[in-house]
């Protein structure tokens, strides 16, 4: 690639910061933006999944994701009331050394978070992302303190379940697909509700 892309991450979960390091990797210029006061994981634990576990070995933190993690060779899951069977998992039944990886969400957010701060990006913190707009410069994104960010040749949602920009982008997606193709200026995403 002669020239990456100048990239604005709205969201540092476990999405945003995955998307951060893969994009950087390709060779574009990545900045992220989270409302947290400071870089900090929310929630309890998870289990990653083999395909998970290929990712994060692709992506530089495979190594620091498993000395933090413990190998799950089997889920087993019972009915608390009447001991009914739900679930019954075993890895090495899809193949050699699979298995699931518990962890600490921290623990999966220090793994990504060490790996992006290596490779020389951060994230800028206390940025409440509110909207979202595009003019000829490029799109920006819209900070509840009145800061803007941007231009940027491509903003990604990393904003969780919860993410505000399917307000935002109600007007844009709309216009994507009730027609030919936006050949004037782009269209703005300003909340609508
Ligand atoms: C109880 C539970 C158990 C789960 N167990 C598993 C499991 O075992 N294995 C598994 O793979 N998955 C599991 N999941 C799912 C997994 O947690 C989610 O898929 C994952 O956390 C989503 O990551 P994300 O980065 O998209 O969003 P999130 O982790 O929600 O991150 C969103 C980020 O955006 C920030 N943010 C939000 N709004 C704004 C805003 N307006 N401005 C700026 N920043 C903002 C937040 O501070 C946060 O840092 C579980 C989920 C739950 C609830």
């Amino acid at each position: 690639m002669a020239q990456g892309l100048h990239i604005g991450i709205a969201g540092a979960g476990v999405g945003g910061l995955a998307a951060a390091i893969a994009l950087h990797l390709a060779g574009h210029r990545v900045e992220i933006f989270d409302q947290f006061d400071a870089p900090r994981p929310v929630g309890s634990g998870l289990v990653v999944q083999p395909v998970g576990q290929r990712v994060l070995e692709w992506l530089g933190c495979g190594q620091a994701a498993r000395a933090l993690g413990a190998p799950i060779r089997m889920l087993h899951g019972v009915e608390a009331r009447t001991g009914a069977g739900t679930l019954a998992v075993r890895y090495d039944a899809a193949g050699a050394g699979l298995h699931g990886l518990g962890m600490h969400r921290a623990s999966l957010f220090e793994a990504l978070h060490g790996r992006l701060v290596a490779l020389g990006a951060r994230v800028v913190a206390s940025s409440q992302v509110i909207a979202s707009s595009a003019d000829r410069q490029g799109r920006w994104l819209q900070m509840a303190d009145g800061r803007r960010a941007g231009p940027f040749d491509l903003v990604v949602d990393a904003l969780g379940s919860h993410s505000p920009s399917r307000r935002w982008c109600r007007a844009c997606c709309l216009m994507a697909r009730s027609g030919p193709r936006w050949s004037g200026p782009r269209p703005s995403c300003q909340p609508t509700a």
